[in-house]
């Protein structure tokens, strides 16, 4: 990022979008009739049927400028929306971007989260149809992305949070807990990597890129439920579990096996913890049935039984016979 002391105050809202745009110059232009620069942009629509999500990062709250870079917070507003696409067995069509900032924000600051917005959306071939540049009082920053999509090739049905059934197998679609475990890191003070394991764990916290072809994929293996891992294994599967009316029973040695690819980055036990409770991981979590075998790069993570079962008094995520509380994503004993 080249900052030459330009600000969005002093290049002016045309002159900020034209430079902004240009980032998103090589993208794919599938099925845009109208692009940017006209007062809407028009897309088209072959399944007749669209999906829409929207997600809002705000400075402070959700990234911090000492540990991010633009680009790093272009990419993860991006995958965080494209991820909830993915989680219904869709595919993004379109993006729409807004940011609010003072006008003493550097120039250079909005052009690097174009290019961070232009590398996450051209991974995923998905355009950019427009924008919105608006200016804060204070020095507030905010960036808001709203994604279109559609149901992937071959999903007939999106895949709602509530189709899990008893006798399903619980799954994820890839490491959990590396975000968490990156913030981890950054809140003991390691900035910088100092081998292979944190970078990888900084860099998911910094700018998550998971395989969105995933959840297409697990639509047309026939998951019951999905959602994708944004606030926690514990919380996510909480939802998946309350709208389902069932029990996710959490396998002790898969929990492990996850918390052991954050070992020794961090002890197990906390290793453990981040795969709970660990947010803003983006791989998603879905139920399948016992029967069928899953996607390649899935893996097992525990099964769905029916409330009353087992000593699973109410719907929710259990493990070892007891509860995992939403709010903390994990036994009361974590919080002591
Ligand atoms: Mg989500």
């Amino acid at each position: 990022m080249v900052d030459d002391g330009a600000t969005l105050g002093g290049r002016g809202e045309r002159g900020v979008l034209a430079e902004v745009f240009a980032a998103y110059a090589g993208l794919p232009t599938d099925g845009v009739l109208v692009g940017p620069g006209d007062d809407t942009g028009l897309l088209a629509v072959p399944t007749g049927r669209v999906l829409a999500t929207t997600d809002t990062v705000v400075r402070d709250r959700d990234w911090r400028d000492d540990w991010s870079t633009a680009q790093d917070v272009g990419v993860k507003v991006v995958t965080q929306n494209l991820a909830d696409l993915a989680a219904m067995g869709g595919r993004g069509t379109g993006l729409l971007v807004a940011l609010a900032a003072p006008p003493s924000l550097p120039l250079a600051w909005a052009r690097g989260l174009a290019e961070g917005i232009g590398y996450a959306a051209g991974l995923a071939g998905v355009p950019v149809l427009g924008g919105d540049l608006s200016s804060t009082a204070g020095d507030a920053v905010l960036v808001a992305v709203t994604a279109l999509g559609e149901l992937a090739d071959g999903v007939t049905a999106p895949v709602l949070r509530s189709g899990a059934s008893p006798g399903d197998v619980l799954a994820v679609s890839g490491p959990l807990g590396r975000s968490g475990a990156g913030l981890e890191l950054l809140l003991g003070g390691v900035t910088e990597a100092r081998d292979e394991q944190e970078r990888r764990l900084l860099d998911h916290h910094r700018r998550p890129l998971t395989d969105l072809a995933q959840g297409p994929s697990a639509a047309r293996a026939g998951a019951t439920a999905m959602i994708d891992v944004s606030d926690g294994l514990v919380r996510d599967g909480d939802r998946v579990a309350r709208a389902s009316g069932v029990a996710l029973v959490l396998d002790p040695g898969a929990v492990d096996r996850l918390a052991g690819e954050l070992v020794p980055a961090l002890p197990l036990d906390r290793a453990r913890r981040q795969v709970l409770s660990g947010g803003e991981e983006h791989e998603l979590l879905a139920t399948f049935p016992g029967d069928r075998s899953l996607p390649e790069g899935w893996r097992r993570l525990g099964q769905v039984l029916p409330v009353g079962s087992d000593g699973a008094d109410a719907p929710g995520v259990w493990q070892d016979g007891a509860r995992l509380d939403p709010a903390t994503g994990g036994w009361d004993h974590f919080e002591g």
